[in-house]
């Protein structure tokens, strides 16, 4: 921090000198340059059935077009709405030949789903679908009906050979749960090629920041209380990611007044009701937090701890249903609660498993 804070000083410093004793040698950057660089460029657009908006501090506007351009084009290969798109093809055909890319995002899902215990689950797409959360006209599917699409939940059963992909009969998957915090890496990489250091992106709720605030410091983000319109604290980060799944993005309720969300446990078919409502993946790529967000909301505060401990290489902040907030040790530092919001809040994983 100390020696971040000295090197800014001499950054300040120097400028100073530059601009105000002498003409810059070539090479050298002037005054001109250094605000050039920091300028703020930002653009907001919809994809992926969300809003997006990006902030980057040295780009130009012709870069971040660049950036959305190639979130269009993995929108496109990845939907399953848009007939056109591989995923779209191979749910269709049962098989299909993917392209580099599509084949090694799927093989990444792949490998997510099983390092989740199946906790995420990207055949369980057809459940979803059942209970109406692809289409807006939400029902209860029968417990039968759930039975049958039960059967054909199991990412095991997905084969993928070099590019080629084939699903067993009656399977179809979906790669929305990881679709979003992968544009915010496809971006980042995007803007970090072309030279950009800073940057902070909101994908729907899917935060994802290049670097730190341009003057050295680490970004802001607020976790969002799934139970109101407040926040339950912020996070620091620096070049990461901090991804929600929570029960309130996307719900409706049954006549009895039960609440059904979006996140399914891939084991019932239904709506998860594993205690938590809401869980906040921060770690380093966009993808990998985007998957556990919502695996560990499916798999409950001590399955998610057991997870964290294995892997070691992910922080987490779970809210309970009966109002507590459990931040992973390694948050210590980075995890400001907002004590207002009511929550009893407690750092877990301190002790020795
Ligand atoms: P959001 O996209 O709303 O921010 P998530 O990243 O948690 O939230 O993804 C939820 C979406 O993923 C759901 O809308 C549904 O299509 C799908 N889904 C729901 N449950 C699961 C699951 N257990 N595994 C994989 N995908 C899921
Ligand atoms: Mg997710």
């Amino acid at each position: 921090m100390l020696r971040r804070y000295l090197s800014i000083l001499l950054i300040i410093t120097l400028a100073c000198f530059t601009s105000c004793g002498r003409e810059a040698k070539s090479g050298e950057k002037t005054a001109e340059d250094k605000a050039e660089e920091l300028k703020e460029a930002s653009l907001a657009f919809f994809a992926m059935d969300t809003y997006m908006n990006v902030r980057a501090f040295g780009a130009d506007d012709a870069l971040l077009e660049e950036a959305q351009k190639a979130v269009a084009e993995l929108e496109k290969k990845i939907s399953v709405t848009d007939p056109s798109g591989e995923i779209s093809l191979l749910n269709r055909e049962g098989k299909a030949v993917l392209s580099e890319d599509t084949a090694a995002l799927l093989a990444r899902a792949l490998e997510l789903c099983s390092l989740t215990g199946g906790a995420l689950d990207i055949s369980v797409y057809p459940v979803v679908r059942a209970w109406g959360f692809t289409t807006e006209e939400y029902r209860v599917p029968a417990a039968a009906e759930i039975d049958g699409l039960q059967k054909n939940v199991d990412y095991r059963r997905i084969a993928l050979n070099g590019g080629e992909a084939s699903l067993p009969a009656g399977m179809e998957i979906d790669l929305g749960s990881i679709g979003k915090g992968f544009a915010g890496d496809l971006i980042s990489s995007v803007l970090k090629k072309a030279g950009v250091g800073s940057a902070l992106m909101d994908l729907g709720g899917n935060i994802q920041a290049l670097g730190s605030k341009p003057d050295g410091s680490p970004w802001r983000v607020a976790v969002r209380d799934p139970k109101g319109s407040g926040v339950i604290g912020v996070v620091q980060v620096t070049d990461g990611a901090v991804v929600t799944s929570g029960g309130y993005e996307r719900y409706f309720e049954g006549e009895d007044g039960t609440v059904y969300w979006h996140i399914m446990d891939p084991v019932t078919g239904s709506p998860s009701r594993s205690g938590l409502i809401s869980a906040t993946a921060v770690g380093s790529e966009g993808i990998y937090c985007d998957a556990l967000s919502t695996a560990l909301f499916v798999m409950g505060e001590e399955r998610a701890l057991e997870l964290w401990r294995e892997r070691g290489d992910f922080e987490m902040i779970l809210v309970t249903e009966d109002g507590r907030v459990l931040v992973s040790a390694g948050l210590k530092d980075a995890f400001t609660p907002d004590r207002s919001s009511g929550y009893e809040f407690s750092f877990i994983g301190e002790e020795k498993p």
